[in-house]
């Protein structure tokens, strides 16, 4: 395999520690310990004008008193000795560094000074760094075996490369894995990410073939677009599973738009993962019960669960916790049912879930599991064993294993069994992944399906393009410098924008309102405009469903009266043809100081409140994005039509989302987009937007 860059941190042929020590409870002790302990390949340098040696190893005064060429540098000294140190690796021709030392950008500006300072000099000398204020890098390669760590826990090889934001969550993940005996390639405590980032690991580990599952634990996003772009590609070949905690007070903001009210900085980070193809674990816990599966079993190609036990109580607890997660209960036929018949006692249930009873032993697990695992109707399975007072739980969850290996389908086993099983089956390999509950169970075999329709999905290779006139676009936005805009000013820029609108004229007296009615025709509706006047039916300032003169000429009277009563000073109106039919939907924009143009789509009008149903999806957005978007509502049922009544244009919907995304794009200048209502009916000529409000601002505000 080609050299890639951050081999020589991973894979180093000589290592200098500098800041070893003999003092136990430092670091530098602990870390020279698990590199020795754990039987480096390479040389290692230990690095420390106080000693003659360390730990059986020739120590030296300084970096440039080292014979030999240096691979790798760890840095473990004081912070203000650090950019000193790492200018000596530099002089010396280190390759690659990991600076344990804490004191950077985590204690405020003046540690993030020395930080900048350091990425600089790395930068500029072409060396790549790990940290600072990180944990190390392990390696489990028998033909490396770095452990440079200051983690009291080895790691074991295994098939997944695990990268940790946090130092000290990073120890507590290496015991999880060790207590599970769960085992990595590599794993790496990120720190302050000053050079080195996930992205950067992402793309290491893209064309590892040791490395079959990506894990990573995350605080912050450095770079959200670039992080998209590269997970899109690598969750392509393997499964990128993350954990990622910590909501941003950046999230919290104005929440004058429905869109910036219902946003969240975690609701951003869940589009986001999913828009690439990322599992979200909730938690550490289930990340590794997701992982265990990932490395073990194949994707399914449905969501179809076929159950297998040998109790009803966990049978009926793991279907309840299936259909919570979304799943669906598998249908046997009736040839499998037939089948089962032939074998089961009697008093069994052949129906999913298959329910062999008390009596069951292996042959009936082995038997069984078999028959359902040839269903066509069934995509994966979950074999449910209650410790029987004959069989053993091994036997049992052996012969599971074997059966599920000679098939291309997922099975998890959930032994309901002592400690003592779960210790004594740690360490067998090739057994199928193993739950003490069905309920996380369920949830594996969701994110399964999950991730099994993502590699199924084809690819987009372009972001669709709109033809726009953006110079009128952005001259329109160019007249408000801050705020919302004008509505009439709205309603121009989604035109330009191909946005269908219910037509409108702008009034500034009641004749011109008069005037307009005729032009737009009855019924109208008619909306008070007064300036910061946001929520215009709060106050009165709209009236529908007017049918003639009399009509409008009274709810010109009406709403000048409560909008001044509520304190605005009415400017004019805007009459508008009165919309009939059709689904009040919600499109938006809003904007993250981080993650940029966010996009949003719901259910619309006073649901929106009420439901709060709505999906969310970043830049870029393809055509499939936005297919999601729209689908993944919980009401999208009541947009295809219950009762007879039309559905919505599905793919107008999608299209409107995209043309909204290159709005979001081109015109950064847009803070938030609210089209609230929108009527969605059955085609274009029936689709209408009715309100709509643009804010605009600088990127920064
Ligand atoms: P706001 O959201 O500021 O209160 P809207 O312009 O959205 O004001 O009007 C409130 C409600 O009135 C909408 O949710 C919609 O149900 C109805 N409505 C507004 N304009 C029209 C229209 N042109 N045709 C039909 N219904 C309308
Ligand atoms: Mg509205």
């Amino acid at each position: 395999m080609k050299q890639r860059p951050l081999d020589p941190i991973f894979s180093p042929a000589s290592i200098a520690v500098v800041g070893a020590s003999r003092r136990r409870e430092s670091l530098g002790f602990s870390l020279l310990h698990n590199l020795v302990g754990n039987e480096f390949t390479g040389a290692i340098y230990p690095v420390n004008p106080e000693a003659k040696a360390l730990h059986s190893l020739k120590c030296y005064p300084t970096l440039q008193a080292i014979p030999d060429p240096i691979d790798l540098a760890v840095i473990l000294v004081p912070r203000q000795l650090v950019q000193g140190m790492v200018e000596q690796c530099v002089a010396k021709g280190v390759k690659g560094l990991i600076v344990i030392s804490a004191g950077f950008s985590e204690i405020g500006e003046e540690g993030a000074e020395r930080e900048r300072k350091l990425r600089e000099t790395v930068r500029a000398a072409g060396i790549r760094m790990i940290g600072p204020n990180c944990m190390g890098v392990i390696n489990t390669a028998p033909e490396i075996r770095l452990d440079a760590t200051f983690a009291p826990t080895p790691a074991r090889p295994g098939a997944i490369g695990f990268v940790s934001q946090s130092g000290a969550l990073g120890v507590a993940i290496l015991n999880v894995a060790q207590d599970l005996g769960i085992g990595l390639t590599q794993f790496v405590s990120m720190g302050n990410k000053a050079d080195v980032s996930g992205n950067d690991l992402l793309e290491h580990w893209e064309d590892d073939p040791e490395t079959r599952v990506i894990c990573m634990y995350l605080e912050s996003f450095g770079n959200p677009r670039r992080f998209t772009e590269i997970a899109k590609r690598v969750t392509r070949k393997k499964p990128i599973l993350v954990v990622k905690s910590g909501r941003t007070a950046e999230g919290a903001r104005a929440a004058s738009s429905h869109t910036g009210a219902l946003a969240g900085a975690d609701v951003t980070v869940s589009a986001l993962l999913e828009q690439c193809g990322v599992l979200r674990a909730n938690t550490i816990e289930e990340l590794f019960d997701v992982c265990r599966a990932l490395v073990r079993c194949p994707l399914p190609d449905g969501n179809r669960v076929g159950i297998v036990t040998n109790a009803g109580g966990p049978a009926i607890m793991a279907t309840d916790a299936c259909i919570n997660q979304g799943l669906r209960m598998a249908e046997l036929s009736d040839a499998t049912r037939q089948g089962l018949r032939s074998f089961l006692p009697a008093e069994a249930s052949v129906n999913n879930p298959v329910d062999m009873i008390a009596s069951a032993n292996a042959d009936s697990y082995a038997r069984t599991l078999a028959a359902v695992l040839d269903d066509p109707g069934v995509d994966m399975a979950m074999v449910i064993n209650v410790t029987p007072v004959l069989a053993s739980p091994t036997d049992i969850l052996e012969v599971i294993g074997e059966v599920a290996r000679s098939r291309s389908k997922p099975v998890l086993a959930v032994m309901m069994a002592t400690d003592e099983f779960y210790e004594s089956v740690k360490h067998i390999r090739d057994l199928p992944p193993v739950y003490r509950f069905p309920e996380p169970a369920a949830r594996v075999l969701l994110l399964l399906s999950r991730y099994g329709a993502w590699v199924r999905r084809p690819i987009e290779e372009t972001e669709p393009e709109f033809d726009t006139d953006d110079a009128e676009v952005a001259a329109l936005l160019g007249r408000t410098a801050e705020g919302y805009v004008e509505p009439e000013d709205a309603f121009r820029v989604l035109d330009l924008y191909g946005i269908p609108l219910a037509r409108w004229r702008r009034a500034s007296t009641a004749e011109e309102a008069l005037e307009a009615a005729q032009e737009i025709g009855y019924p109208v509706v008619l909306k008070a405009v007064a300036p910061d006047l946001v929520h215009k039916s709060d106050v009165g300032a709209v009236q529908v469903d007017l049918r003639d003169d009399r009509d409008l000429t009274e709810a010109i009277r009406r709403t000048t009266e409560s909008v001044t009563r509520a304190g605005h000073r009415v400017e004019g109106w805007l009459v508008q043809e009165m919309a009939k039919g059709g689904h009040e939907v919600i499109f938006g924009i809003t904007t993250d100081p981080r993650f940029g143009p966010l996009l949003m789509f719901g259910l619309g009008g006073k649901y929106v409140e009420v439901f709060q149903d709505v999906r969310f999806g970043v830049l870029p957005l393809g055509r499939t994005d936005a297919l999601d978007m729209v689908r993944g509502i919980r009401g999208f049922k009541l947009l295809q039509g219950v009762r007879g009544e039309a559905g919505a244009d599905v793919s107008l919907l999608c299209e409107i989302l995209l043309r909204l995304a290159q709005l979001a794009e081109r015109h950064p200048r847009i803070r938030e987009v609210d089209i609230n209502p929108f009527l969605a009916g059955p085609d274009r000529a029936h689709a209408r937007a009715v309100d709509a409000r643009i804010r605009v601002g600088d990127a920064t505000a």
